[in-house]
């Protein structure tokens, strides 16, 4: 279960629109609470791949990876998750993204149509990296303190 705020859907979202036909890619940080991820903030980062590829993979570099940890753990927060976006596909894992996940991380994928997004989701890896699982969205009005 992961828990936002709607403005981090919308950021999530409007992300995915600008970067159209492209896909986005970002960090989410929060914090890990009682089997639930609860999302703090958002932190968008560049597509690291060639223009070719931008349509269908997504990669962070490691040092981007490292930039966002640390600017995480300057707030006292963790990347308790990932989001990108998938341009005229559905909001569905790919292949590709479970051979690039690792387990506990949240994945949102937003789907993105025309330049605009008609659906998000979250989801979580199988312990035995075999599959993804669909995650609950809860929306909280506030993050907890
Ligand atoms: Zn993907």
């Amino acid at each position: 279960m992961i828990s936002l705020q709607e403005t981090h859907l919308d950021e999530i979202r409007r992300h995915g629109e600008r970067d159209y036909p492209f896909e986005c890619c970002g960090l989410m940080l929060g914090r890990f609470a009682e089997g639930r991820k609860v999302v703090v903030e958002t932190y968008p980062i560049s597509n690291a791949r060639e223009e070719e590829a931008k349509r269908n993979r997504f990669l962070i570099r490691p040092e981007e990876l490292m930039r966002g940890e640390k600017f995480a753990r300057g707030k006292g927060l963790d990347v308790v998750g990932f989001y990108h976006s998938h341009p005229d596909d559905r909001a569905i894992p790919s292949q590709y993204d479970l051979e690039h996940a690792w387990p506990t991380y949240s994945y949102i994928v937003v789907s993105v149509e025309q330049e605009r997004a008609v659906d998000l989701r979250s989801w979580e890896m199988e312990n035995d990296r075999s599959r993804f699982n669909e995650e609950e969205i809860v929306i909280v009005s506030e993050a907890r303190p």
